[in-house]
């Protein structure tokens, strides 16, 4: 037997400690895949907004809590922590999955299609798993229970975190996310590195993509009120015009991507998104308000381009006579998967996934809020396929849309690429 084994252990490349619980792995995630459809099918059909995951916290946590894990609910307000000991020494291994749905409404005709409405920013508005979270759920709660099923084989503990209000909650006077105000609470100060996927509705299923450093981009909000001298439209010599001033602005902010960031090593994007000023032809206005986003990888670019959007904002403004103020309100850092314990993993994806079925990402300018997790511990985000094969990217619908859909075909390789992730990286932990 052992020597039948470590040849093969050494083929697949990671010649670890518990990569002999894989085939156990396989064996109880494809027991559990019908479990696994109809949890995610009732979260489907009920899906809640960020920060009002009640009956799907409770879910998770009576699944947990009749695994015999550990259970936490209340966390970060909605989200349910679990923790399971395994039966020897190691470290704590984090896996995240993210509950909450988005107001869209649902198109796609579905037996189990969402008929949930709420009011959103004082609007009606049909609710709908419309970025996956429903199968991130229950993809997250087979992983547990497979891994509880042969707890006393596991060399560390495995923390379990299902997140309230990934895509953030806006509202007057608070921004915020389940995953910050999870590390806020503390969720990560005993673990030793966290994992997490994303479904994708565009990748086809079977398929794990995953890149190294930075993986999808840092966001912030940009606004910047340019503040000239109201006048008559037929005399400007007689007042400042914010409006000639901020049409300078946006051209001057497009040279700091083809100018000041190195295009050789990442990309960055600035947005303005929406301007306002003046109210008649022949009034100059006093003010001009413009919004827009910033996408950037890593702090370094970021600092980069905040400092260079506020220098040629106020230069511009100053310049002309007026005055401009530059508010960048910082939301979701960078997703940067830390470079070593990818490298450390990417024998556990292919393992997962098998040859051929391994995608190395190109970069996101979508943001998650798995990067406050990865700000304090090590930790590494994949993509996993939802798409049904043969499908066409380009043709099938994108996430948060009415009718995203999710081929249910690739759930099993989401539980059994989690629970290698545990097993290999505990037996490989010194
Ligand atoms: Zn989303
Ligand atoms: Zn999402």
């Amino acid at each position: 037997m052992k020597k039948l084994l470590l040849p093969l252990l050494l083929i697949s490349g990671t010649a670890f400690g518990q990569t002999k619980l894989r085939p156990e792995i396989d064996k109880k995630a494809a027991a559990i895949e019908d479990k696994v459809i109809e949890w995610r099918r009732d979260i489907h059909q009920n899906p809640e907004l960020g920060n009002n995951e009640v009956r799907t916290a409770k879910k998770v946590a009576d699944h947990l809590r009749a695994l015999g894990i550990e259970v936490q609910e209340g966390v970060a307000v909605t989200g349910v922590v679990g923790i399971l000991k395994g039966g020897k020494p190691g470290p704590t291994v984090a896996l995240r999955a993210d509950m909450d749905a988005l107001p869209v409404s649902e198109r796609a005709d579905l037996p189990f299609k969402s008929t949930v409405t709420a009011t959103y920013n004082g609007q009606e508005t049909g609710v709908m798993h419309a970025c996956g979270h429903d199968t991130h759920v229950a993809i997250l709660m087979g992983v547990a229970e497979v891994l509880a099923g042969m707890k006393n084989e596991l060399q560390g503990t495995v923390k379990f975190l299902f997140q309230p209000a990934e895509e953030g909650i806006y509202q007057e006077g608070v921004t915020s996310w389940g995953a910050k105000q999870m590390v806020e609470e503390g969720v990560m100060k005993d673990v030793d590195a966290v994992f997490g996927l994303h479904i994708g509705s565009q990748m086809e299923v079977g398929k794990i993509g995953y890149r190294s450093g930075p993986a999808m981009a840092g966001v912030d909000n940009l606004e910047i009120t340019v503040h000239g001298t109201q006048a008559h439209g037929a005399s400007p010599w007689s007042g400042v015009d914010p409006i000639v001033t901020s049409a300078q602005i946006v051209s001057g902010l497009q040279t700091i991507i083809s100018r000041n960031v190195n295009i050789t090593q990442t990309p960055a994007v600035v947005t303005v998104g929406a301007i306002h000023g003046g109210i008649r032809h022949n009034i100059i206005p006093e003010k001009v308000e413009m919004i827009g986003t910033i996408r950037t990888f890593g702090d370094d670019q970021q600092n980069l381009v905040h400092r260079r959007i506020t220098e040629i904002a106020t230069n511009i403004a100053e310049s002309a006579g007026g005055k401009a103020d530059v508010n960048i309100t910082k939301l979701y850092p960078s997703t940067i998967n830390d470079p070593a314990l990818t490298q450390q993993m990417a024998p556990t994806i292919l393992a997962a996934a098998g040859e051929g079925n391994v995608i190395i990402n190109e970069l996101i300018t979508g943001a998650e809020d798995f990067s406050f997790f990865q700000r304090e511990k090590p930790g590494l985000f994949i993509s996993l396929g939802g798409m049904k094969k043969g499908g066409e990217p380009t043709k099938t619908p994108s996430h948060h849309t009415p009718d995203f859909y999710i081929d249910e075909g690739g759930f099993v390789l989401g539980v059994r690429v989690m629970s290698y992730f545990v097993v290999d990286y505990m037996g490989t932990k010194k």
